[in-house]
């Protein structure tokens, strides 16, 4: 009885399989899996349904396999920047969106993931949006109404109560206290968050009196952040420019600092990062583009420009020291807009990593950073996230900021 069950259960699979699994055959003149190894030449990847089946230098495929043969061009996984918000638009100053309707602001939205996408980013970690849109946003994109990046969402940001919190309306939950921390993360989650995202440290577009040096929440707070979302499943990005704040988010068990600005100032949290994984997301951009935006507010551009110099000392420092490090762009921070994402990885290699690694930064590390194993790699049975462009990006990073040639999110060709 049992087996007879599964016996037909097997011929209906083989039969649906039949009728659906497509396969799409990609030949180009090299591929790179993302891992940071060396490029394959040629580079052929076989995708079935909505993942990888097989890739490598050569690959058996069905004959009724869809052939999509790009010469001169190097195949990709499909890139994944670790913080964005999809909320704000790059403008010299954001607060004069702020008091937009709500369906101007989700058109914004899913105009910036389309940008995204088609620059060759099939995934994004949202770290804080407005108002909980980006979940009606993802809502939308699983009804078919429009396309989007894969959506790895904080929902809001959980801070304690600072000017700079109250400044960007809809995108702070403010928690004072243990209890109240707890309760502002099981929020998050319950209006379907992926990953809980606090402040550690003041942020450099607040008012001028806050600064980024300082720490913010107490030890206590930080940790109860931490075990709340650990607890469910969920991982934790702290907000950190200031090496007391680092140092605190490091100790409660974060997942990923994000901008670690003064790391330098203590080896020895570098090395406790290294040593357990805990991955730096430099937001190398967000900073560039603040110090040299002209309208951006004086105070704000005069903290940017104070510590570019320390941003560079903590990137080469946590280069050095084998800190994991995870691409992310902060877009939109003013002019640093939606599907200039790539522009990163080129400012990553002037400061010293080698293309291959910052690819795999913004491939295989990033997924492992927001604790997807199915993303990342071009390797059997991953989704089929996977992108091809012009030209050789593991030679010349900067050709990644050309348009790419073809994009496939989960074996579908969106580009
Ligand atoms: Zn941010």
């Amino acid at each position: 009885m049992h087996s007879r069950h599964l016996s037909r259960e097997g011929r209906l699979d083989f039969a649906l399989s039949l009728s659906t699994t497509r396969a799409v055959l990609i030949s180009a003149g090299a591929l790179i899996d993302g891992n940071g190894a060396a490029p394959m030449r040629p580079g052929v990847v076989l995708i079935e349904g909505d993942r990888i089946r097989a890739a490598g230098t050569h690959v058996d495929a069905p004959e009724d396999a869809e052939r999509v043969d790009i010469p001169n061009a190097t195949i990709i996984p499909g890139l994944i920047d670790c913080h964005v918000h999809l909320s704000d638009a790059g403008l010299a100053d954001a607060s004069v969106q702020d008091h937009d309707a709500s369906g101007l602001r989700i058109l914004r939205m899913a105009e910036h993931a389309r940008r995204t996408l088609a620059s060759g980013f099939t995934t994004v970690r949202d770290a804080g949006g407005r108002d909980h849109l980006e979940f009606a946003l993802r809502r939308a994109a699983q009804e078919g109404l429009i396309r989007t990046p894969r959506l790895v969402l904080a929902g809001k940001i959980v801070s304690m109560t600072t000017a700079g919190a109250s400044s960007w309306p809809g995108m702070y939950r403010q928690a004072n206290g243990v209890s109240e921390v707890v309760k502002a993360v099981r929020e998050q989650l319950a209006a379907g968050a992926d990953v809980i995202k606090i402040m550690a440290t003041g942020a450099v577009l607040s008012p001028g009196h806050e600064r980024p040096t300082s720490a913010q929440f107490t030890r206590e707070e930080l940790r109860a952040a931490v075990d709340t979302a650990h607890a469910m499943g969920l991982r934790v990005a702290a907000h950190a420019h200031g090496i007391d704040g680092i140092r605190r988010a490091v100790e409660a068990g974060v997942d990923t600092i994000e901008h670690g600005t003064h790391l330098h100032e203590d080896l020895g949290v570098a090395k406790e990062m290294a040593a357990r994984g805990v991955f730096l997301v430099p937001t190398l951009k967000a900073l560039e583009r603040i110090a040299e935006g002209a309208g951006v507010p004086e105070d704000m551009r005069a903290k940017a420009q104070d510590r570019r110099s320390d941003r560079d000392r903590t990137f080469r420092a946590a280069l050095e020291m084998g800190v994991p490090i995870a691409m992310g762009t902060d877009a939109a921070t003013p002019f640093n807009r939606h599907g200039e994402n790539a522009e990163e990885l080129a400012l990553m290699v002037s400061l010293g990593m080698s293309p291959l690694a910052a690819i795999a930064a913004a491939s295989s590390v990033a997924a492992r950073a927001l604790g997807r194993g199915d993303i990342g790699v071009i390797a059997q049975g991953r989704l089929a996230d996977v992108v091809v462009w012009d030209g050789e990006p593991f030679e010349d990073i900067r050709s990644l900021q050309r348009a790419p040639l073809a994009v496939f999110l989960g074996g579908e060709r969106v580009v």
